[in-house]
């Protein structure tokens, strides 16, 4: 058996438990390649004009792996931190089902929702029923993908912190979603130009995910999307600690509109760039306006 992993949503979120759970089994995997503008525009075939880029970049790179895999790996995670995600991670099984009808395609998930009672260990282990393995080797599979996700967030929020502690140079906090900040084509070259111009990136989405959510309740005891309370409390704890904020937003992101604003008219004292991706490639505009960014940031900090 060969399951299809696509890189776009929540693979960003769980590389390592996926890989190292299906390594320790023993199963072969392919993981599709990074975004490139044919997986995009083979994905917007599949999508209606709202549908937001990640997810239209999602059936990109879900169309690329339908033909070369038995399954492919699409997990439904309704709830993270005690609220609920995004309606497109939620939906994201029927979506895929009814997207991709004409192709018979075999989709292998598991079903997490840990405000109720398929919490994710429970979830791995339905997994493994579906998949015909020893219930012991699951659980064993399980807790050590488990561990070695822990230990990646735990040494990248540990490496983030030291450089945004001991670095000279401008910093900002990039408020963005895993799966956008962690894109080739959304996020990479945001990143790409700060550094071109000897900023230091401070990614929101590395710092500890329980942290932020506490964070985030200081700022709005009602904000319902798990992912951006983790952005929310992120600039909550660290804002200090930059010398601005850029919000990348992919369009048109509901929670992002909502909770971008909200960012912009709470935290008045420091700069805010809001920089907005769609499937153009053009990326001239946004060049201009982060430079004009950077130097309102080192005037102010002269
Ligand atoms: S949070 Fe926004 S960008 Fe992410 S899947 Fe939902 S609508 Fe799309």
């Amino acid at each position: 058996m060969k399951v299809g992993i696509p890189r776009a949503l929540l693979f960003y979120k769980n590389e390592k438990l996926w890989t190292k759970f299906f390594d320790e089994l023993g199963i072969e995997y392919i993981i599709s390649p990074e975004t490139n503008k044919e997986i995009i525009e083979n994905g917007s075939k599949y999508a209606i004009d709202e549908t937001c880029l990640p997810i239209k970049i999602f059936l990109g790179h879900v169309d690329y792996l339908k033909d070369k895999c038995d399954y492919v790996f699409i997990p439904v995670i309704k709830t993270a931190q005690n609220t609920e995600t995004c309606l497109n991670f939620r939906a994201q099984f029927d979506l895929i089902k009814n997207a991709f009808r004409k192709d018979d395609l075999k989709i292998l998930f598991y079903n997490e929702d840990s405000g109720k009672k398929y919490k994710e260990p429970k979830a791995f282990k339905k997994l493994c029923k579906y998949l015909k393995i020893k219930r012991s080797l699951g659980k064993y599979a399980y807790r050590l993908a488990k561990q070695t996700q822990l230990y990646y967030e735990f040494f990248r929020t540990e490496r983030q912190e030291d450089i945004m502690n001991t670095t000279n140079k401008l910093k900002v906090l990039v408020s963005a979603h895993a799966y956008n900040v962690g894109d080739k084509y959304v996020g990479e070259p945001i990143i790409n130009m700060l550094k071109k111009l000897n900023v230091e990136p401070i990614i929101a989405e590395y710092f500890d995910a329980k942290k932020c959510y506490n964070a985030s309740l200081q700022v709005s005891k009602t904000m319902p999307w798990s992912y951006n309370r983790h952005l929310l409390g992120a600039i909550e704890l660290y804002r200090d600690k930059v010398d601005g904020i850029v919000l990348i937003t992919t369009y048109p992101c509901g929670p992002d509109s909502m909770c971008n604003e909200m960012i912009i008219r709470t935290y008045k004292d420091i700069p805010i760039i809001t920089l907005t991706i769609d499937a153009q490639d053009a990326t001239a505009g946004i060049e201009t306006r982060l430079e004009a960014f950077y130097d309102m940031l080192n005037a102010k900090k002269e």
